[in-house]
């Protein structure tokens, strides 16, 4: 029988702590700010947005807000980069993906200077991580290992499966789990016999993006089970690609969706940007 990891709780527990962390920061006359930036009107993005400025405000972090048009081109929104780049009172830049299919992602993110990457996703981030600098990490995968740790949960030695190598979830998450000294294989879409690798896992980190794919058949007796997946169902509920009520009385530990992973997401996004401002970086302590 499982327990249940409660990333509701610990990500509010990061929050308090960030919050103290602002204030002391503000004591000293040092502000934390963030400026996001939107293209269009993607319903979904709002949402994610408006989430993000909540919780800045919540935390003490000043947020700049930028609406751009849909039709912004290319060159409008990398001028607008360089001048927060440039901007002495603005720590973190966060460019809300996806953008509009006439604007180059790949070029937005190398855009941002890596000391205001909060989004962890610029090259020289990755390759920091990769070679066990200090640097910004992708928010999803800190925030997991953030849940393992102050779950009681210990990573090394542990035999780990990531299924899933996108940049932002599957590869970080693999390197960081790496880098807690586990034992770390990385499945994917050309896996053969995934449910021989998931059952070798003491921890199994699913970012699959397939509703409910993982069943009881993957995981071993005892495993914790960590679901990155959000999807709606067809009752408009929100499930992970964990099939949470099948998987929950083989494995010790397992994260809901919602309440799992997704409130850490915002949690870290909210730490890297106090490192941003002269804080302490989350990618190589726990904060
Ligand atoms: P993605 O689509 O970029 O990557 C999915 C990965 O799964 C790919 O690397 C692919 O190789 C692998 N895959 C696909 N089918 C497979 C199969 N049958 N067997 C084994 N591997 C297979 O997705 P992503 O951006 O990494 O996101 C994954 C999920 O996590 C999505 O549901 C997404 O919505 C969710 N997500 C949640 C958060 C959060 O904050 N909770 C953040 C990011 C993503």
């Amino acid at each position: 029988m499982a327990n249940q990891i409660d990333g509701k709780k610990i990500s509010a527990q990061i929050k308090e702590e960030l919050k103290e962390r602002v204030t002391a920061m503000e004591a000293e006359g040092k502000k934390v700010t963030l400026a996001v930036i939107q293209v269009g009107k993607d319903p979904a993005s709002s949402v994610y947005v408006g989430n993000k400025k909540k919780a800045c405000a919540y935390i003490g972090i000043h947020s700049l807000s930028y609406e751009l048009e849909e039709e912004t081109s290319q060159e409008e929104l990398l001028a607008l980069i360089e001048e927060l780049n440039g901007r002495k009172d603005v720590n973190g830049i966060l460019v809300q993906l996806p953008l509009p299919s006439h604007i180059d992602e790949n070029r937005v993110i190398r855009a941002i200077r890596p000391e205001k990457d909060v989004d962890g996703f610029h090259p020289e981030s990755v390759g920091k991580l990769c070679i066990g600098q200090p640097g910004f990490v992708s928010c999803t995968p800190a925030g997991i290992i953030q849940l393992l740790k102050r779950s009681g949960i210990e990573i090394a030695g542990k035999e780990c499966v990531v299924i899933g190598r996108s940049n932002i979830v599957g590869k970080p998450m693999a390197l960081l789990l790496l880098r807690e000294n586990a034992t770390v294989t990385v499945a994917h879409s050309k896996t053969e016999n995934l449910k021989e690798v998931t059952k070798r896992a003491d921890i199994l980190v699913v970012a699959v993006g397939k509703p409910k794919m993982i069943t009881k058949e993957y995981i071993k007796e005892g495993a914790v089970v960590v679901d990155v997946g959000i999807h709606r169902n067809e009752e408009n509920k929100l499930c992970g690609d964990v099939d949470y009520d099948d998987v929950w009385p083989v494995c010790s530990a397992v994260t809901p969706v919602p309440g799992g992973v997704g409130p850490m997401t915002i949690a870290m996004l909210m730490s890297n940007c106090v490192e941003s401002a002269g804080g302490w970086f989350s990618g190589s302590e726990p904060v």
